[in-house]
């Protein structure tokens, strides 16, 4: 499994990303992008607010 760290949490906002506009972690709407780094390259998720928070909440490098 690849070790991901948490870049950025944005609004979603684009419209071009209303293809999948779900929350990945729960599967109510996203409101979330939240991009990760790993081995190279970067990974896009959505979430929504809770969720989003959730991983904001328990990401140390990042609360700070
Ligand atoms: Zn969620």
């Amino acid at each position: 499994m690849l070790e991901k760290t948490l870049k950025s949490i944005e609004p979603l906002i684009s419209s071009s990303e209303k293809n999948s506009r779900f929350c990945v972690g729960c599967g109510e709407p996203a409101t979330n992008l939240v991009k990760y780094s790993t081995d190279g390259a970067v990974i896009l998720e959505k979430y929504c607010d809770k969720c989003a928070k959730a991983i904001e909440d328990s990401s140390p490098k990042y609360a700070n």
